[in-house]
């Protein structure tokens, strides 16, 4: 299935080709060092890739700076234009980068295709917004001058982001930057590399012109950022990734006062009221705690069910997840394997924590055997909840039911976290939505749905989960800073001199 040619510039993963270079100043480099990308679901090596250094990030970084200014002088058609036959190049390649997701994040293949379809509307989005952003206009408060309020884009972007939506998260963050007209430096994540080069190539073909888009893979993620958010002329970092990483992130760009959005980690509570619907509840709480092996931000982390359902609920989800079938993402399956195998080895511990703390397991809970990743579906039932392992972001296909006898209780204990990024609840009764939902400490409340995702909606977390939004209205205006002029108006002037 694998071909890896000699000193190899791409490889050829189930016919298609993939760059695996450093996508630079608009060419990709000739490829040095490298290190491997791994399939989770065979544990096999599928490619190797450019391991990019601190001469590259500089390299990168004077690619962006040198393109800026003629980049934010394209006017917003043209600009609209260039992101529609991006748009165009990327839904011819549909297959191929749904599969190659596949290969290295071991996602199923409906779900990559799903992934695939959400992030291509990303991009449309950001298109359309480009050609609708507006400034306003004032009289100064005393008169005598004009207030005009524009924006401008921020400058040469840092995007960084995770493996675990290896286009969505890529789509979302370059969508808006360089539809704000700023130019970037994309960062992948190691596990992933290979989505972004296809996404990149995508940008490429499509016209991006050179320096606008610059793509970096690397084994040493610290060295390359701290090089280049050392340099004040980058003017905003982006970042998707784990809580710890981003308030690293926050202080590096402390030191030159740089703008800076951050989408991290979740502890998404799963609130199922007394009169929820509770066959959708369960349907919902699989694809919400097990899409993507559960390693998800916005995976529901904890079940936080009403005592006089939680028999019900729990009967009805334990049985759906033990009819889960895990495998090969290119087989008739609805769960993959877990990204690697130090992260299996993490639910082996997790697992073992709760049983301790006395957690009841009611599925799964081992390793399936095999050359791949593959973690069984796990349900475990806690009364006793030990608040560190309940506030602690899963991030597996690992569930935590627990029983409470209130919906107070139930909003006290949802709330009863660091993290602030999406929340779940499922009621019938339209006043306990909205009043419950206003009482989640939350940047999204998902009401009788598990997902959530959409390019029209502000996507973000409040508390440890986060700063800023991507998509929605308020997507691009992380890239865009806001300009006053102050005109002067001689307010005695008649209208004939
Ligand atoms: P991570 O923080 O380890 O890595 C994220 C990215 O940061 C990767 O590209 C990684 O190479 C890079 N990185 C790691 N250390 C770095 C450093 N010191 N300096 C600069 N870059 C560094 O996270 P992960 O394990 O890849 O992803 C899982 C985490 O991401 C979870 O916490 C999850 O909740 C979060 N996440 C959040 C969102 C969101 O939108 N809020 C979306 C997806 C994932």
């Amino acid at each position: 299935m694998t071909v890896l040619t000699t000193a190899a510039q791409s490889v050829k993963l189930r016919e298609h080709t993939v760059p695996v270079g450093l996508y630079i100043d608009g060419a990709w480099k000739p490829v040095g060092p490298t290190f491997a990308v791994i399939n989770p679901a065979t544990g096999e090596t599928i490619a190797e890739v450019a391991d990019g250094g601190a001469d590259d990030a500089r390299e990168a970084l004077e690619a962006a700076v040198a393109a800026q200014d003629d980049w934010r002088a394209w006017t917003p058609r043209a600009r609209a234009n260039l992101f529609h036959r991006a748009h165009a190049v990327l839904m011819s390649r549909a297959d191929a980068i749904a599969e190659v997701m596949v290969l290295e994040s071991g996602k199923p293949l409906a779900e990559a295709r799903g992934e695939f379809a959400l992030s291509a509307d990303f991009f449309l989005w950001y298109a359309e917004q480009i050609a609708h952003l507006h400034g306003t206009f004032a009289q100064g408060s005393n008169g005598g001058y004009r207030v005009v309020a524009t924006h401008q884009p921020v400058g040469p972007c840092l995007l960084i982001t995770p493996w675990n939506f290896p286009l969505l998260m890529i789509a979302r963050k370059a969508g808006a930057a360089l539809a704000a007209g700023c130019a970037v430096i994309t960062k992948s994540a190691k596990e992933t590399p290979l989505t972004s080069a296809l996404f990149i190539e995508a940008l490429h073909d499509a016209g991006f012109p050179a320096g606008v888009v610059n793509l970096i893979h690397t084994q040493s993620s610290a060295a390359i950022s701290s090089t280049i958010m050392r340099d004040p002329r980058l003017r905003k970092v982006s970042f998707t990734g784990s809580t710890g990483v981003g308030s690293t992130l926050l202080k590096q760009a402390a030191a030159n006062i740089t703008n800076a959005s951050m989408e991290l980690g979740g502890d998404g509570p799963f609130v199922v009221l007394e009169d929820a619907d509770i066959d959708l509840a369960v349907q919902q709480a699989i694809v919400c705690k097990f899409r993507n092996a559960g390693q998800a931000c916005v995976a529901a982390n904890r079940i936080i069910v009403h005592s006089a359902v939680e028999e019900e609920f729990t009967r009805k989800f334990v049985e759906q997840t033990r009819a889960l079938r895990v495998g090969d993402g290119f087989t008739s399956v609805d769960m993959g394997p877990v990204i690697s195998g130090d992260q299996r080895a993490r639910l082996g511990t997790l697992v073992s924590s709760l049983l301790d703390s006395g957690a009841e397991l009611l599925a799964g809970g081992h390793e399936i055997d095999g050359p791949g990743f593959f973690y069984e579906p796990t349900v475990m039932r806690i009364t006793r909840a030990d608040p560190e392992l309940a506030n602690e972001e899963l991030f597996a296909p690992v569930a935590t039911i627990y029983p409470v006898d209130s919906t107070e209780e139930a909003i006290r204990f949802a709330n009863d976290t660091g993290y602030g990024l999406a929340a779940y609840l499922f009621t019938e009764d339209i006043s306990s939505a909205i009043v419950a939902s206003e009482r989640l400490e939350f940047g999204m409340v998902g009401i009788n749905r598990g997902i959530m995702a959409d390019p029209a909606a502000p996507f973000g977390g409040i508390k440890a989960s986060g700063l800023g939004r991507e998509g929605g209205h308020d997507g691009i205006y992380e890239f865009l800073e806001p300009k006053y002029l102050a005109i002067t108006v001689d307010e005695t002037t008649g209208l004939d001199r």
